[in-house]
């Protein structure tokens, strides 16, 4: 292969469900790209995973076959993290949201990565320039926050943490787009953007549904029909989770003040173990995955 054409390497730390989505986007637009995880059980099944969603991609149309064979060629799994990091140009840290695992992942390869190469992380909510001061050239570090499902979903938010330099953010910005994502620069704040609105959103629906203002459906109703929301924020929140909404809504209130009091329905809802989907009853009740009709809280006021 001449010079130039070489496919780009990306190393993906963290096989879970995220580092399978962002792993994916690398692999099926051309990237080679190396799924580490401390268990190599962990990287072999979201490998397979990741081959199962081209496959699927191809049966809709979305994919052509001939990209399966090139993500077979592009994609491969290690334990082995000093190995690959000596050869990547970017490396995504999504092991599991933990600032000691993070922590020891970026002191680790730090030295081992070639100088130009990006260090990038998935964290949700941690700090950003708390875990590039684990580097020497913290310069280098960035968030790249992506949303699940990553096949599914446009949306990386960039997150710029006080040493950044714009080299970094150039070079992210680039990336997010040869992988077809659009992206957004934030500087590092509690909740960024997405986790803050969308938070601010399911707090005020539950102060409406606990005022009476409107039946839960018809506060949906309103964000789908009047917004073009795909999802109305109750609904959202039951796919959430309501005590994931409230640990996020406790932080937010600590960090940035008042406003994201949770109401005290969430707190409520949280203790009589209404927690959403994954337990089949939130704001509404769910059977078989689907939604009950003319189900939901009752004696909320
Ligand atoms: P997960 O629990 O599904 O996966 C975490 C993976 O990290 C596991 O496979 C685990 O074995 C691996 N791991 C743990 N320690 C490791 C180490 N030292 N080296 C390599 N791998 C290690 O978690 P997830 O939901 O994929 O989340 C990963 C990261 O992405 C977290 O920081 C999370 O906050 C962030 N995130 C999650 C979502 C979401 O919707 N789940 C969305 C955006 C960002």
């Amino acid at each position: 292969m001449a010079q130039g054409t070489q496919p780009r390497r990306v190393v993906v730390v963290g096989a879970g469900l995220m580092g399978t989505g962002i792993a994916h986007a690398f692999a099926t637009t051309g990237h080679r790209t190396v799924l580490m995880d401390v268990r190599s059980q962990a990287a072999e099944k979201a490998a397979e995973n990741i081959h199962g969603i081209v496959q699927e991609g191809i049966r809709l149309g979305k994919l052509d076959a001939e990209k399966a064979g090139a993500v077979r060629e592009l994609l491969s799994t290690t334990t082995d993290l000093e190995k690959v990091a000596a050869d990547a140009e970017l490396l995504v840290e999504t092991a599991s949201e933990d600032l000691a695992i993070k922590a020891d992942i970026v002191r680790r390869v730090d030295p081992i990565l070639p100088r130009d190469a990006i260090l990038a992380t998935n964290t949700s909510a941690l700090s950003i320039t708390e875990i590039a001061a684990f580097t020497a050239d913290p310069g280098r570090v960035i968030g790249m926050h992506f949303f699940n499902p990553v096949h599914k979903m446009k949306l990386v938010e960039i997150v710029r943490g006080i040493e950044t330099s714009a080299a970094t953010i150039a070079g992210m910005q680039a990336w997010c787009e040869a992988i077809g994502k659009t992206s957004i620069l934030v500087n590092e704040t509690p909740g960024l953007t997405t986790s803050r609105m969308s938070a601010m959103a399911g707090n005020e629906a539950m102060w409406m549904l606990l005022e009476g203002t409107a039946t839960a459906e018809d506060i949906d109703t309103a964000m789908r029909l009047g917004f073009n929301h795909p999802m109305g924020p109750l609904e959202l929140g039951d796919l959430t989770g309501w005590d994931t909404r409230l640990a996020v809504l406790n932080y937010l209130h600590k960090t940035l003040g008042e406003k994201f009091r949770p109401c005290p329905l969430i707190t409520k809802m949280v203790k009589a173990g209404r927690l959403g989907r994954k337990v089949g009853r939130g704001v509404y009740e769910y059977r078989d995955g689907k939604k009950v009709p003319e189900s939901g809280l009752r004696n909320v006021i």
